[in-house]
């Protein structure tokens, strides 16, 4: 099988530690005892796990499993939610945790979406934000990296459903896609 993609972009270690930095900031940014973390699958759940274990809090997860055509490295606008919440938001402070913000068009959709639920605080932490993608000004409180205009795969991000498991982050190499 052709690897579609290069050297990582973002080492392992580099994840390790900037994630690290990320769970000290929110540890000491919030002083809930009642945070809901609010992975955004499939693409957060590798950094999800990284960022829970890193935040010193009280913390009850959850999951929500949307689908969205930016999946397939175009975008429409459409964000699809496959599987709802267990946990009730009412009064509770969430924090959503996003993989990558491109166009900004998840991130607005589902802060609407839990805002109509009358959280007690909502902030939004990602993994990766493209700044020159975004179509829409969107509040991102916590930042992993600002990465260029690239599409990119691994640490749970996927082209057609494979790479997630890559333990760093590598730009999807269209020379590569020509060949296949
Ligand atoms: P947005 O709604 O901000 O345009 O897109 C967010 C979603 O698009 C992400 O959650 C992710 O699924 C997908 N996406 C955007 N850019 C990339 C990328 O470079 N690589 C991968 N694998 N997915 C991306």
């Amino acid at each position: 099988m052709t690897q579609l993609y290069g050297k990582p972009l973002v080492t392992q270690e580099a994840m390790r530690s900037r994630i690290k930095e990320l769970g000290k900031d929110i540890t000491h940014d919030y002083h809930s005892q009642d945070l809901v973390m609010v992975g955004v699958l499939k693409g957060a759940f590798a950094f999800y796990a990284d960022l829970v274990r890193a935040i010193r809090l009280p913390v009850t997860v959850d999951f929500m499993i949307v689908k969205s055509q930016a999946n397939q490295r175009k975008v429409s606008g459409k964000v699809k939610v496959v599987t709802d919440l267990t946990e009730e938001v009412t009064g509770r402070d969430v924090l959503l945790v996003e993989d990558i913000v491109d166009s900004g068009l998840t991130v607005q959709y589902l802060t609407k979406l839990l805002s109509k639920r009358k959280p007690r605080s909502l902030r939004t932490c990602t993994l990766l934000s493209k700044p020159a993608r975004r179509q829409i000004d969107v509040n991102v409180e916590y930042i992993g990296f600002e990465i260029p205009n690239h599409y990119v795969v691994g640490y749970g991000l996927d082209y057609q459903q494979q790479y997630r498991n890559l333990p760093y982050l590598a730009v999807l190499d269209p020379k590569g896609m020509d060949a296949e």
